[in-house]
Parts: structure tokens; sequence; C-alpha cells
């Protein structure tokens, strides 16, 4: 009988040997997914509440991913980013359509996206800012891990790495206004922020504070910039995070859930900021037919199949129930989140014991920090998953 055990084994042998270490990984092997869940090379089935790391939106393998790839990689996959095609025009018709922004520019990676909006920053600041180049960002942000968005996010622990990283990055702290106003100067071209904080643990920014960032923006005449990369694609129970704000980004980056998976970002800007010129930017990837073609059938199907109503539906639930797991457990201090985006805080640093134990239980949850569990399954997600990772989640608290 084939033995898939042993079978799983000579993977993971070969990956230790050939697989270029960035990470410690756990001892399996996935080779299929279907919705929310995720089987390995031995056949064990897992509850996933990461769901790609926040990007396969429509669940694992979702059938509309597959036909599309296959009907446009039929038709054209790349004639070169020096030429339109249509998907790309359909899709950047439909994302100014459906945002406050006008403008499209596509790349394939978050990071790249938030490189672009940089980049698009600085162009202004030196056609009407009289050369302002310096961008204010958040501490516990992050942006992505090229060296300038390593500059960007607010990680501490980024700060001594790859040195010398690209200047003109200002950090501030989370939702404080005085703070901000304070950085603010001539040399400033853009402020950039994630409404809600995602790698740094799931804050949301106080609608208070966007409101004050938005008019400090306006009354300096630079740019406010939205990394929706995480939170943007319907994360938040909206098709993007700034619509529950009452604030409108000038600038903003979409990546994750945009693709389902596939890799595709985008970069998003108002008509005004739109400044780069013949040369500024580029890529071979931007805005290929196949991954535009994949991008336009995400955005069909969270219309087509109501996938916001779900969001706000089974958020509304799992929070519901975080709140009743809070009260059973004392080590839970508290419970942060939006739409399928949320957390629960810890008061001991135990999060990763957690993880790792749910792991053991096939259930997938991220570690987001020492003190913080995160979710961010498929936004297709029902209540009966969140009752199975409940289930899980409550044997392994009691057992810690
Ligand atoms: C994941 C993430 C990025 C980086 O995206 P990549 O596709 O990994 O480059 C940037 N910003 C935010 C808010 C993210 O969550």
């Amino acid at each position: 009988m084939y033995d898939t055990e042993k079978h799983q084994a000579s993977l993971l042998k070969q990956a230790r040997k050939s697989i270029m270490f960035t990470t410690n990984r756990p001892d399996l092997v996935f080779v299929k997914g279907k919705g929310s869940y995720l089987w390995d090379a031995t056949g064990k089935k897992y509850l996933d509440f990461i769901a790609g790391w926040a990007v396969c939106a429509l669940g694992h393998s979702h059938p509309v991913i597959s036909s599309t790839l296959k009907k446009q990689s039929r038709r054209l996959i790349n004639p070169s980013p020096s030429f339109y095609n249509e998907p790309m025009i359909e899709f950047a018709r439909q994302l100014t359509e459906v945002s406050c922004l006008d403008k499209v520019f596509f790349v394939s990676t978050g990071a790249e996206a938030n490189e672009g909006a940089v980049k698009l920053a600085r162009k202004y600041g030196r056609k009407h800012l009289n050369g302002a180049h310096e961008i204010i960002t958040v501490w516990n942000s992050f942006h992505g891990r090229t060296l300038a968005m390593m500059a960007a996010s607010g990680k501490q622990n980024f700060e001594p790495l790859f040195l010398p990283k690209p200047e003109g990055f200002i950090r501030v702290p989370f939702n404080d206004i005085k703070a901000l106003k304070a950085k603010v100067s001539a040399k400033t071209c853009a402020i950039m922020l994630e409404p809600v904080l995602g790698e740094g643990g799931v804050h949301l920014q106080s609608p208070e504070y966007l409101l004050e960032v938005r008019e400090l923006c306006t009354a300096h005449k630079i740019p406010l910039i939205f990394d929706e990369v995480q939170t943007g694609f319907g994360r938040t129970g909206t098709l993007f995070a700034y619509e529950q704000t009452g604030v409108e980004p000038d600038i903003m980056t979409l990546a994750k859930g945009i693709g389902n998976g596939f890799p595709l970002a985008a970069l998003l800007a108002k008509d005004k900021f739109a400044v780069f010129e013949a040369g500024d930017q580029g890529g071979t990837y931007c805005g290929t037919p196949l991954a535009t073609a994949v991008g336009l059938a995400v955005l069909t199907t969270i219309r087509d199949e109501r996938i916001l109503e779900n969001v706000v539906k089974v958020g509304v639930y799992l929070e519901e129930r975080l709140l009743r797991l809070k009260e059973q457990f004392p080590v839970i201090k508290e419970v942060r989140g939006i739409g399928l985006l949320y957390a629960i805080g810890l008061e001991q640093e135990i999060a990763n014991d957690i993880a790792e134990c749910c792991m053991e239980r096939r259930l997938i949850v991220n570690s987001a920090n020492p003190q913080t569990i995160r979710f961010m399954p498929a936004l297709t997600i029902g209540k009966k998953e969140v009752d199975a990772m409940l289930t899980i989640l409550k044997k392994v608290l009691k057992s810690i």
C-alpha cells in the first residue's frame, strides 16, 4: 500500500535540504484545499482560519478561479506590459467605479503596490510641494518586505536589519493625532496608514483620528495613503475599509484578497495624484491579462455571491462567540476586530503555544504576536466553521 506518512516524511527531508530557510514551518506539506479546509500529504484535514494569510477570500480552490485561469490562459497570458489588454482595462474600470479612486496601476504584491504609492507621493512632492519627500507612517504598522517597505513599516525588529535602508520614513505612535501633527512639516509629502493594523495584531484606528488625519492632509495639500492590502476586498464587511470610516484616501493599495491566492495587487489614486511620467513606474507583470482576469472574477463573485453580507453576518457571530469565550477564560484580555478580521488579546505571552496546540488539533490560527491570536478566515465561512473553530480553541485554552 502507498505509505502517505513516508511520502510526507521524504518531502520534508527534501524541503529541509533545498528550501532556503526564512521561517520555521510545521512538519507537514499541504497538497489540497477546498473552502475553509486544507489537506496535508498524509490526508489529514485542517480547519483553516488564516485563508492563505487573509488571501483566499472565496475559500480554497473556488471553481471561478480555476475556470478563469483556464479560459484566460488559453486566450492570452501576457502580451507584455507595454500594451493594453482587455481584462486589465475592464478590471481597472470596475475598480474605479466601486471605489473613490480614478486611476489604477496593477502589480503582483502588496509591497510592490506600496512602493508605488511611496514613489507616487514623492513624485507629487517633487512636482508640487517643493521637493517634499518624507512619508509619515505608524509604529506597529506593516507595509511589506522590500527594503523601502521594511523602512516604512513600524516594526521595531525591522529597525536594525539590512542597513542602510531607504530614508525619509517618519514613524508616529498609533492613533495619536497630537504626535502626528507634531511631525508634519514642509518636508512631508504623504501620510500612509492601515485603517486597521493587520499584522500589528488587529488594531482599529478610531474614526475621529482618521477624520483628523484626513483634515490634516487636506490642509497641507498632501495625499493620504491607505494601505488596504489586508483590509480591502471585503475583509472588513465593506469592499474597502475606508467606506466605514467616513474618510476617503487619495491613494490606496490593494493585494491579498484581490487575487484570491493568485499574485495580484493594485495601486489606485485620485486623478490629481496620478502624476507618474513615462519611465517612472513599470514591471514585467504589471497588469497581465491572466492576473487581472482573476481579479475581475473575484470582484464579480463577491458581488454575485453576496459575500459582503456573509462577512457582516458571520463576523457579528464570531465576535459574539469570542466575547463569550472571554467570559469563560480570564486569560483573554480583549476581543478586537471588524468583519472577518478578528483577534483576541491575551494577558500572558502564550499565543505561540496556543497556535501550536491548535495546529496539533488541526485548526490553523495565527499568533500575530506573543499576546495576540488572529483570525482571518475565508469570507465564505459559515457559523458551522466558527463553532468548529471555537470547540478546538476552547479545548486548547483549557489545556494551557
Ligand atoms: C501583507 C501586507 C503587505 C505586504 O503584501 P505582500 O503581498 O506580502 O507584499 C502590505 N501591507 C499590509 C497591510 C499587509 O497586510
